[in-house]
């Protein structure tokens, strides 16, 4: 017997190409199941598996271009509306430039060029991309799509939302570490968490709200480096279709530092107006532009919440008027009246969160 010399190859039917030609003169093969492998890698480990030298060795004389018809498996993974995916390449083992693409609810190359793709087998490990965010629920499945066509290898572990993806190209040794990628979800936030704690004020307590807030306020640009960049930024709080919503103002196109501008045709038809919304990116404190860019006022100093002018709207307003600043959501109450309400100072203010991501 030469046993250290047989071994079982349950693979060769599947991939289609007869070993007879690896035997380089030795028999043909035996028993059904078992074919005999010759070369110098060709060795029973003690567990009684074929070492990985000789499959390699089998497979690479066996030609390059042998590939499965269907992959063996595949490399999905499971993603939620509003989720990202941060990938990350762990490793690279392959001469080859290989490229990283994913389809599923997310279609998109994700690396142009992992391994060989110039100096050595390991080219770009540690490189990341983010995408996302997901516009639905589904799934991601990792491809590396194949300079001849099809698609190689690939095969994931983990469970949401940190999983291992291995690939492999399919061709010669098949052992899944031509290109490893991790693959870390980030779960969409339910709550934008604007506020430190909870709020009295029942349009303030929709999470839909606290994000077009949190925008508005954004798109203020409050750390711009130029004051002049720094704008008031405005919009309504609507209910339409027994939904709360945000529209933004029409002033929003050409916004001012130190002032905004609402329109009733800025309201889409069907809307119920519920609450005026604007921005103070200025922090208080900050020194007016010199200028006079800010309503023709070229000294001074802007304040904390509601502006002599925004209560002066308010007295007239019907629905509550809101201000949003860096620290703070001020609320003016419809027909906010300084002399029957007190100051501007006494009307409510929600502490903002400064950790809040709304993203
Ligand atoms: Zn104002």
């Amino acid at each position: 017997m030469r046993r250290g010399r047989i071994t079982l190859v349950p693979w060769v039917a599947a991939v289609g190409v007869a070993l007879a030609a690896t035997a380089c003169g030795e028999p043909a093969p035996g028993a059904s199941g078992i074919a005999s492998v010759s070369g110098p890698g060709a060795r029973l480990s003690a567990s009684g598996q074929v070492s990985q030298a000789a499959k390699d060795s089998a497979l690479a004389q066996a030609g390059p271009e042998t590939r499965l018809a269907t992959p063996l498996s595949s490399a999905v993974v499971e993603i939620h509306e509003g989720d990202r995916a941060v990938v990350t390449v762990a490793s690279a083992s392959t001469s080859r430039g290989e490229q990283v693409a994913v389809q599923g609810v997310i279609t998109q190359l994700l690396f142009s060029c992992v391994g060989g793709c110039g100096t050595s087998e390991s080219d770009n490990v540690g490189i990341s991309t983010t995408i996302g965010p997901a516009p639905a629920d589904g799934t991601l499945e990792f491809i590396l799509p194949l300079a001849a066509g099809g698609t190689g290898l690939a095969r994931v572990s983990g469970a949401y939302p940190s999983y291992t993806v291995e690939m492999d190209d399919g061709l010669v040794d098949r052992d899944f570490n031509d290109v490893v990628l991790s693959v870390e979800i980030t779960p969409a936030k339910d709550d934008c968490d604007l506020f430190q704690g909870p709020v009295s004020d029942p349009l303030l307590q929709n999470n839909d709200i606290q994000k077009a807030l949190f925008e508005l306020f954004q798109d203020s640009h409050p750390d711009a480096p130029n004051v002049h960049d720094r704008v008031e930024m405005a919009g309504y709080i609507v209910e339409q279709d027994g939904k709360l919503g945000f529209v933004p103002a029409g002033s929003n196109q050409s916004p001012q530092i130190c002032s905004s501008t609402f329109t009733p045709s800025d309201l889409p038809a069907g809307a119920k107006l519920e609450g005026f919304v604007h921005t103070h990116p200025h922090d208080a404190g900050d020194p007016l532009p010199a200028d006079g860019s800010c309503l023709g006022k070229s000294s001074g100093r802007f304040g904390d919440g509601a502006s002599d002018a925004d209560v002066a709207a308010a007295l007239n307003s019907s629905v509550p008027t809101y201000v949003v600043d860096r620290d703070h959501v001020h609320r003016l109450p419809p027909f906010f009246n300084n002399s029957m309400f007190g100051t501007a100072a006494d009307t409510a203010s929600f502490v903002r969160n400064p950790n809040a991501n709304c993203q």
